[in-house]
């Protein structure tokens, strides 16, 4: 059910992101496609309408409001939706100056030219090229046309999105005659109210009475490219389920890498505990000077974002699990819930590890498992195993199919089980995965 309504809830975004491009066709007479370059020009008008409310519904969705995400099955998911709407709104909007300049050459090179290039005093066509060339240098990153930056390199060429935004607004306001001018005045500010809301939530509010304040009460290694933290409330303590995840900045000054930066981790304690606990593995730079952070410091803590489990509380219906790696960390949060609660439940983890040296949480995955009723734990070790295969599954879940399957690791892992539950016949609306990768 998660899924079906999580995907109804992107259908009505796209909905409403092309909605000006429908109202637009609308208003095409048949004058408007009499010749090429009528055909042209009305093309050129509609990748612009189409491109620049695909723009602003995408600002829209960055606004990262804890809870938002719900409906769309997750920040993550919600996320996916505004990058597939920036990609369509930056080709819509290079393909918009192309197709007028074309048609616009039906009068001449030097027409289509003017078009194009007009004198710098034309403050209404600049902004446009202005805006367009900010999409390009902000969203190129994102599709990796030069390779993979550094995650906050990225983030902040993405900043330039705001902008691009207010830039192409301002063009549009100068030149568009698309609609009626009740309608394109309603139709623009709505969106453009709605979009600089967003921006303005996302690096006004959320940054700052957003956040909760924390401190680093202990630090404890778990394998030597892992530790979990352990973070105390300084004012009232953030609430979550089993599966949020939350972004984390912490502030000590010793810290040589990330000090200040916000990264995204799962919450790996219990709801309810007066701490809250995060598992930090190394993957990068600042993940590995977390590793040596001294207790004491400031941290801050926003959200919890992000809808893993149906049913975090409880476990209604048979279940099967597959971690990878780090992947563990939703599941620790539920089973630390489970035993907390001391509740029973027919879930059968499996985890997947390189070797006996990688297990994260390996001892107390044990014991939760064996004081959890019903509970079953599975290691899978690569370098024995190989691969997880679809007999290894149908090996330790005969009732595979019946199942609810949840899936976290690194993406190829993720793949591949997804794979194994459709060959299983486990439908789309049952198959739950978390990436921990938000590009
Ligand atoms: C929903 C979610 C939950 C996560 N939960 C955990 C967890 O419980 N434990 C854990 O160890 N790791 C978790 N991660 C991964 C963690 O966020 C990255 O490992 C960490 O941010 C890497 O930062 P770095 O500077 O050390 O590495 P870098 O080398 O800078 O980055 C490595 C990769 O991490 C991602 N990344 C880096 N910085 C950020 C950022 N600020 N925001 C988003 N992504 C970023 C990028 O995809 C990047 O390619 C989670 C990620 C997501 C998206």
């Amino acid at each position: 059910m998660q899924n079906i309504s999580a995907r109804m809830a992107h259908r009505l975004v796209w909905l409403i992101a092309l909605l000006p491009a429908g109202l637009f066709l609308f208003t095409v007479s048949p004058g408007d496609l009499n010749s090429t370059g009528a055909v042209l020009q009305t093309a050129g008008r509609l990748t612009g309408v189409a491109g620049l409310s695909l723009l602003l519904v995408a600002a829209i969705l960055s606004a990262r409001v804890p809870g938002f995400d719900r409906p769309f099955g997750g920040l993550t998911r919600l996320w996916r939706t505004h990058h597939r709407l920036g990609a369509c709104s930056l080709i819509l909007l290079l393909l918009h100056p192309l197709l007028l300049a074309f048609a616009a050459a039906g009068d001449g090179v030097s027409s289509a030219a003017m078009l194009l290039f007009p004198p710098l005093s034309d403050h209404a066509t600049w902004s446009g090229w202005i805006a367009l060339i900010l999409m390009m240098v902000f969203l190129a990153p994102s599709f990796s046309f030069f390779g993979r930056p550094r995650y906050e390199r990225w983030k902040r060429l993405h900043r330039l999105s705001g902008p691009a935004v207010v830039l192409a607004l301002a063009h549009n306001f100068w030149l568009s005659r698309a609609f009626p001018p009740w309608l394109d005045i309603t139709l623009w500010s709505l969106l453009a109210l709605l979009a600089v809301g967003a921006v303005a939530w996302r690096f006004a509010f959320s940054r700052h009475a957003g956040r909760r304040a924390y401190t680093v009460q202990a630090v404890e290694p778990v394998t030597n490219n892992v530790v979990e933290l352990a973070l105390a409330p300084l004012g009232r303590r953030l609430e979550h389920e089993a599966g949020n995840f939350v972004y984390l900045t912490l502030y000590d000054q010793t810290l040589a890498i990330g000090r200040g930066e916000e990264h995204p981790y799962t919450i790996s304690s219990a709801p309810g505990e007066d701490r809250m606990r995060i598992a930090i593995k190394a993957l990068g730079d600042a993940s590995r000077a977390v590793q040596s952070l001294k207790l004491g410091g400031r941290a801050t803590v926003e959200g919890p974002y992000g809808r893993f489990f149906v049913s975090p509380d409880r476990v209604v219906r048979p279940e099967i699990w597959v971690a990878g790696g780090i992947g563990i960390t939703p599941f620790l949060a539920r089973m630390r819930h489970l035993r907390q609660t001391e509740q029973g439940a027919d879930a059968c983890l499996i985890y997947c590890v390189q070797d006996e040296a990688r297990e994260i949480f390996a001892g107390e995955l044990r014991d939760l498992a064996q004081a959890i009723e019903g509970f079953e734990l599975n290691l899978h070790y690569f370098y024995r195993e190989g691969p997880l295969s679809y007999e290894y599954l149908e090996q330790v879940c005969p009732d595979l199919a019946e199942r609810e399957i949840y899936i976290c690791g690194p993406g190829p892992l993720n793949r591949l089980v997804r794979d194994h539950a459709n060959r299983a016949g486990i439908p789309e609306s049952r198959i739950h995965t978390e990436e921990f990768e938000l590009l």
